[in-house]
C-alpha cells in the first residue's frame, strides 16, 4: 500500500496510466484530495467504480497524532504532532493581517547543531517523508479552518539535507490542480549547505531561499554554526550569489543579534561588505534565548547596527520575534519525544 501524499501529479499519472486508468483520473485525485480535502477514495463520485477500487487497493491516507496545541498570546499556534514511528515533530501557525504563515518542519531532529538552536540539541533522528510535510500543512489547516498564505519551511531540521523529499513536498504545494501555492508564497531556509543550494537551484522550482548567516566573518560564524567549517563564507556567498543570478531572485539572509557577539558596529560593518552588490535582503531578528551565552541584543545596539547597514546600502527588515511564550519562536522548536517510563532505579 501506498501513502497518497507520498505522490505529485506526475507521479500519481504515472501510476495510474501504468494501470491503463486514463491520465484524467489522477487530476481528479488531486483535486478531490487537495482542494475538497476528502480522504476517502469511495466518496470521490465522479470517479468510475472500477477506477475508486483500484485506488483503495493501493493507497491509504496516512494521518499525523495531533498531540498537542499551544496558542500565544499573539495569535501564533504551535503543533506537536506524533508520527507513524512514534516520534514527533512541530510547525507553527504564524498569523499576521494580511499574511498567514505556516512554518514546517523537515527532519526529526536537526544534525547541524547551530549553538543558539534548539531544534540539534539531541541530535538527528530521520528525515520526513514528503507525506510527513504535506501533512503537517493538511493537519494545521483542517483544525485551524483557517488559510494558510505563506509557507517556511523554518521549522525542524535542515531542509537541504532532505532533498528529495523537500522538492517532493514543494512540487505538490506548488501544483496548479492541487494546493495551488504561488512560487513567492514559499520560502525554503538552510543553514548554508553548498551542494544542497546547487541541487536546490538545478531542481529549477523558483521559490525563494533565505539563508541563515547570523555572523559575517568565518571565525565568529563557526563559533556558533560548525556546518561553517565545511561551508565558509567566501564560497557559501558565492553559491547563493549564483543561485540568485540563476533564479533571478533576490536572496533573504537571516542575521539573529546576539548581545555583544554580533550586534557591533564593526559586525554591521563586515555583514555589509559581505553581501554587498548582490540581490539580497537581511531579515535581523532578535536572538531567542533559548541558552545561556545567547541574549537578546539591546535596543541600541540594534538601533546603530541597522544604521550602518542603511549607510552601506543594504536592505534590511526587522522582524518581531512571534509565540516566544509558548516556545514556538525561531531556534525554539525542540520535539520532545516522550519515551514511556522505563522503570529506571536507582541503584
Ligand atoms: N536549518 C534551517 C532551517 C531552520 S530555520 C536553517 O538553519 O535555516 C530556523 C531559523 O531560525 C534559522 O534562520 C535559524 O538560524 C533561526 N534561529 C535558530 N535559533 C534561533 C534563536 N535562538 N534566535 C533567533 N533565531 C534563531
Amino acid at each position: 500500500m501506498e501513502d497518497i501524499y507520498n505522490y505529485t501529479l506526475e507521479e500519481l499519472t504515472k501510476f495510474c496510466q501504468a494501470a491503463d486508468y486514463p491520465r484524467f483520473l489522477a487530476q481528479q485525485v488531486f483535486n478531490w484530495i487537495y482542494r475538497r480535502r476528502l480522504e476517502d477514495f469511495i466518496l470521490m463520485t465522479n470517479v468510475s467504480k472500477d477506477a475508486r477500487k483500484f485506488l483503495e487497493d493501493n493507497f491509504f491516507f496516512p494521518r499525523l497524532k495531533s498531540l498537542k496545541k499551544e496558542e500565544s498570546s499573539d495569535g501564533t499556534v504551535k503543533f506537536l504532532f506524533g508520527l507513524s514511528d512514534g516520534a514527533a515533530i512541530e510547525s507553527v501557525y504564524i498569523p499576521e493581517r494580511e499574511r498567514f504563515t505556516l512554518c514546517l518542519s523537515t527532519q526529526v531532529g536537526c544534525k547541524y547543531a547551530c549553538k543558539f538552536c534548539a531544534s540539534g540539541r539531541d541530535g538527528f533522528q530521520r528525515n520526513l517523508a514528503a507525506s510527513e510535510i504535506i501533512n503537517q500543512y493538511l493537519s494545521v489547516s483542517k483544525d485551524l479552518n483557517s488559510k494558510v498564505t505563506n509557507i517556511v519551511f523554518m521549522g525542524i531540521g535542515e531542509p537541504l539535507d532532505n532533498l528529495p523529499n523537500l522538492i517532493k513536498a514543494i512540487q505538490i504545494f506548488l501544483e496548479p490542480k492541487g494546493l495551488g501555492f504561488g512560487k513567492n508564497k514559499i520560502c525554503v531556509s538552510t543553514s548554508g549547505i553548498i551542494p544542497g543550494i546547487r541541487e536546490f537551484a538545478a531542481a529549477s522550482l523558483g521559490v525563494k531561499l533565505s539563508v541563515s548567516l547570523h555572523a559575517a566573518e568565518d571565525g565568529t560564524r563557526t563559533k556558533i554554526m560548525p556546518v561553517n567549517k565545511k561551508y565558509p563564507l567566501k564560497e557559501l556567498i558565492a553559491v547563493v550569489k549564483e543561485f540568485s543570478l540563476g533564479q533571478k531572485r533576490s536572496v533573504m539572509f537571516e542575521y539573529a543579534l546576539i548581545k555583544g557577539f554580533n550586534d557591533s558596529l564593526r559586525d554591521a560593518a563586515a555583514l555589509g561588505k559581505l553581501i554587498k552588490g548582490f540581490d539580497a535582503k537581511v531579515n535581523l531578528i532578535n536572538c531567542n534565548s533559548s541558552f545561556e551565552g545567547f541574549e537578546p541584543s539591546p535596543d541600541e545596539a540594534i538601533v546603530e547596527f541597522t544604521q550602518e547597514l542603511k549607510k552601506r546600502g543594504i536592505f534590511y527588515f526587522l522582524r518581531k520575534s512571534r509565540g516566544g511564550d509558548i516556545n514556538a519562536a525561531c531556534g525554539q522548536l525542540k520535539a520532545k519525544f516522550e519515551k514511556p517510563n522505563q522503570g529506571f532505579r536507582s541503584t
